[in-house]
């Protein structure tokens, strides 16, 4: 469905009507038109800075060039003497940003690790206080720090903890452009992983992901090369027929990857047409029914990337709920996942394959009429919290992806005025599409995603519902 607010708001009449009237002028995202490309940030420029005991910069200079960024450094800050001492020992000449004219870099990137105190954290304010007005739309923020977690001393902590409510007040400053901003957080060790996350998040393919907070643990391998990285690798999508999990069999393919797409019987027709457009082969199966694992097993040989996609909501406050629309929600989008990954795991997996569920914002906020949905969708998130250490044993990874408001069938049939503060009531202002959360999934079947494990990433244009 589109958003003929937005497209309204893109019109010369429609320009001037939001403005004169203090109306939010969503902005129209530049999405990725294109496979990964080995330098997405060929002749873009980037401004990098660091904390005055920066541990990263090396990772983080090290993955900017590799992208084939123009590396420009922030004069006299108080990080000066890391990312220099960093760039020397890459043999890395960086050019200092350039002063008295309106220098406008595509990316600000700052190693923030190392700040373990409040007066530390100045640090952050100097470097992107007098920058942030000139960050072009469509620009990137990007923090890299330590989690919380891995620091046991009070200040170090405390001021890891910190960066999370500024990047995520920022990222609703900036959204208004289009721009996003985000925090990496790295354990020790996970630096070699750090390439595969910047290539993701500052680049057009997460257009929609912004305010959020992604950990890197310590990588078994990490990518030679990103273009097609996932060439013949089998991929199995449910719910591909149509909306989100229709995307993500066309991202997984771009890259590379044999898609085998489900959805059921029901949808023969509309899968069939899905898969044909990527070259892939349709299975006709309710995921619920009692052969489905074994079926999955049997007709698509050991998988490499697992997609569980398909999904329903059947809302009711819980006072009128009927149990079979409890049963419903619960086995499909849960239950089911559980007992194909059983069987999966048995001996229906490739050494090393990923998979992705797809949670909800609503997991994590909750919403009135949706007991059933919210509880299938936090379980997501617990269950790929749960499997990660087995995942990781196999070489593998297990993540969940929570899309906020997107447009497809499911939130078109919502009534107007949710649907329209569903959109709106965002950082950047309007729904996500299918494609967003294509892009987020196939970031997490793939080697750019190297070190991520267990974790939940929301796409969702920092949509305040449980922000
Ligand atoms: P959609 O347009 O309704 O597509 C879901 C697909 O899954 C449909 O083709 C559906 O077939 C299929 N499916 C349902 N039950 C199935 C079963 N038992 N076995 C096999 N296939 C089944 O939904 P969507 O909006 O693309 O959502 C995809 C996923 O994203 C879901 O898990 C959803 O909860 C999640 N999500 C969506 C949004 C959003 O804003 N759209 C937000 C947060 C999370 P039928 O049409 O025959 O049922």
């Amino acid at each position: 469905m589109s958003d003929h607010y937005l497209e309204f708001t893109h019109s010369a009449f429609g320009r001037q009507l939001a403005a004169l009237m203090g109306l939010p002028a969503p902005p129209r995202l530049r999405r990725a038109t294109g496979g990964y490309d080995d330098q997405p940030l060929a002749t873009r420029a980037v401004l990098v800075g660091g904390s005055e005991q920066a541990q990263m910069a090396e990772a983080m200079l090290g993955a900017l060039s590799g992208m084939g960024a123009d590396l420009y450094l922030a004069p006299d800050h108080c990080g000066l003497a890391p990312v220099k001492a960093a760039a020397a020992s890459r043999g890395e000449a960086l050019k200092g940003e350039p002063l008295g004219e309106r220098f406008s870099p595509h990316a600000l990137v700052f190693d923030a690790s190392g700040i373990d105190s409040v007066p530390a954290l100045r640090s952050l304010y100097e470097f992107l206080q007098p920058r942030i007005a000139r960050l072009p739309a469509h620009g990137r923020v990007l923090l890299l720090s330590r989690a919380p977690s891995s620091l046991s001393e009070v200040g170090p902590h405390t001021a890891s903890m910190a960066l999370r409510g500024f990047i995520r007040s920022l990222a609703k400053e900036i959204g208004r452009k289009g721009s996003t901003a985000n925090l990496v957080e790295v354990a020790t060790g996970g630096e070699p992983a750090v390439a595969g996350a910047l290539r993701f998040l500052l680049t057009e393919h997460a257009a929609f992901i912004t305010g959020q907070t992604l950990g890197i643990g310590v990588p078994d391998a990490v990518p030679t090369h990103w273009g097609q990285s996932l060439f013949g690798r089998r991929a199995l999508v449910t719910g591909a027929a149509r909306g989100i999990g229709a995307a993500i069999a066309q991202t997984l393919a771009r890259e590379g990857a044999q898609v085998i797409g489900v959805d059921r019987p029901q949808e023969e027709g509309a899968l069939g047409e899905s898969m044909s457009r990527v070259g892939g082969r349709g299975l006709a199966l309710d995921v619920t029914a009692a052969d489905a694992a074994e079926r999955i097993v049997s007709e698509c040989g050991p998988l490499d990337v697992v997609v569980h996609n398909a999904g329903v909501t059947r809302d009711k406050m819980l006072r009128n709920m009927a149990p079979h629309l409890w049963d419903t929600v619960l086995d499909i989008n849960l239950g089911a996942i559980i007992r194909i990954n059983e069987r999966l795991l048995a001996d229906g997996l490739a050494e090393g394959a990923r998979m992705v569920c797809i949670s909800s914002i609503g997991g994590i906020a909750g919403n009135a009429g949706q007991t059933n949905y919210a509880t299938t969708k936090a379980g997501v998130i617990g269950y790929a919290e749960a499997l990660a250490p087995e995942m990781a044993r196999r070489g593998g990874a297990i993540n969940a992806v929570a899309p906020g408001f997107i447009e497809t069938a499911m939130t078109a049939a919502m009534p107007v005025m949710p649907r329209e503060i569903g959109r709106r009531l965002s950082a950047l202002a309007q729904g996500g599409l299918p494609a967003d959360i294509a892009e987020a999934v196939t970031f997490l079947a793939s080697g750019l995603s190297a070190g991520i494990n267990g974790q939940t990433l929301r796409v969702c244009g920092q949509n305040f519902v449980g922000a």
